[in-house]
């Protein structure tokens, strides 16, 4: 995996040292990353985690109670929020009811003053930028729910800010909508080359839009990452069990050839995982392993160390795949999951069914915590 971020890219956003306390509850502890002109940064964790009030305090209607952001360098605390080149569209999308989809986009030009042509120039490139020029006349009651929430996007995207910030922006759209609008959402940043920073609770969502997506847990970011290297390469077992399905199955580490083998059971064989980190002999350790890196077979493959028996407790069938819960040794659980490439029949496996899983000795990522 080559890392996203180009190290001669220049930061947009820095947070450095930031924390944000209320009274003696700290929602952000000691924040130290960046993020680059041109990215699209998803932040993503629990409730509560502290998300909004990272937007927040970007937006400027929360102060840093210590450290410093800094925009293009500068430092944003003395710089009012209507003042900065960030802009802030809302999940209620916040649309004047009384005033024309063309007149909403303007709103917020008029207000600077800026010239009758300018204002219908910018207005009309918002329009086909959104594709929504031909309901420039009505009003917002008289537009679908997606397109109002293109009007806000147009609206936020007007006065060309060199950040938008995008709280659950697609929440209030159903889930059709809401795929169709994500891609819409991509195609919208890269052209206008915006930094949008999105905070979602939906880690699909996150994934499908965003070039990084930081997963934060109680006011600190864990993994900052693309992607791609977030599911296969998580740094801790609450990154890999947010995104994704995983079994998480834990056990002592003992130095192997090319990694590690891990005692996850009395009496069982260990499991090998390839990797090298720094792990005493004897420590606690975890493999992440996603169920679609695990093969169900019912003859034991001979080609991999990794195979353990089991026995089949549940199955969820979701049409193009199935997902096994299989019970292990130890009364450990992991889960396999397998295409159906072919219609299923009787033959298939089922409940109580005694299987093999197997994995390469690279599938389950070996993790510290
Ligand atoms: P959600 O996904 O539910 O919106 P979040 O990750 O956005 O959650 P924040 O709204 O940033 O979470 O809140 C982080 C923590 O800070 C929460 O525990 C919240 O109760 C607390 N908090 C936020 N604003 C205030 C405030 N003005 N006064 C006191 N506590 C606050």
């Amino acid at each position: 995996f080559e890392p996203w971020n180009d190290p001669h890219e220049k930061p947009l956003i820095q947070f450095r040292n930031v924390t944000k306390r209320f009274g003696d509850f700290t929602a952000i502890d000691n924040q130290t990353f960046d993020i680059y002109a041109q990215e699209f940064f998803a932040l993503l964790g629990p409730s509560g985690c502290g998300k909004t009030t990272m937007m927040r305090m970007l937006a400027g209607f929360e102060a840093p109670t210590e450290g410093t952001i800094l925009l293009g360098g500068q430092d944003i605390a003395p710089i009012p929020p209507n003042k900065r080149a960030v802009n802030m569209m809302f999940q209620s999308y916040a649309l004047f009811p009384h005033l024309s989809v063309w007149d909403n986009i303007a709103f917020g030009l008029r207000r600077d003053r800026m010239s009758k042509d300018a204002v219908a120039a910018r207005v009309e490139e918002m329009l086909k930028l959104t594709r929504l020029e031909q309901f420039a006349a009505r009003k917002p009651h008289q537009i679908s729910g997606g397109q109002r929430q293109r009007v806000a996007l147009a609206r936020s995207l007007a006065k060309a800010p060199k950040l938008l910030l995008l709280d659950e922006p697609l929440g209030a759209l159903d889930a059709k909508l809401r795929q169709a609008t994500q891609f819409e959402l991509m195609d919208i940043q890269e052209k206008t080359g915006t930094t949008f920073v999105i905070v979602t609770h939906d880690q699909e969502e996150a994934m499908t839009v965003a070039s990084r997506v930081a997963v934060m847990d109680e006011g600190r970011i864990v993994q900052a990452d693309t992607p791609a290297r977030i599911y296969e390469n998580p740094s801790t077992t609450y990154v890999a069990d947010f995104i994704g399905d995983v079994t998480i199955l834990t056990g002592r580490a003992a130095r192997a050839d090319a990694g590690y083998d891990v005692h996850y059971a009395e009496g069982a064989a260990p499991l090998h995982a390839a990797f090298d980190i720094d792990l005493a002999e004897g420590e606690t350790c975890h493999l992440a392993l996603r169920p679609e890196k695990v093969s169900i077979t019912a003859e034991r493959p001979e080609d991999r160390r990794n195979a353990v028996q089991g026995k089949i407790i549940d199955i969820a069938y979701l049409g193009n795949l199935s997902t096994y819960h299989v019970e292990i040794a130890g009364g450990r659980m992991v889960k396999a999951q397998a295409a159906n490439t072919r219609r299923l029949s009787r033959r298939d496996f089922t409940w109580e069914d005694t299987v093999w899983l197997s994995w390469s000795d690279t599938a389950a990522v070996l993790l510290r915590e």
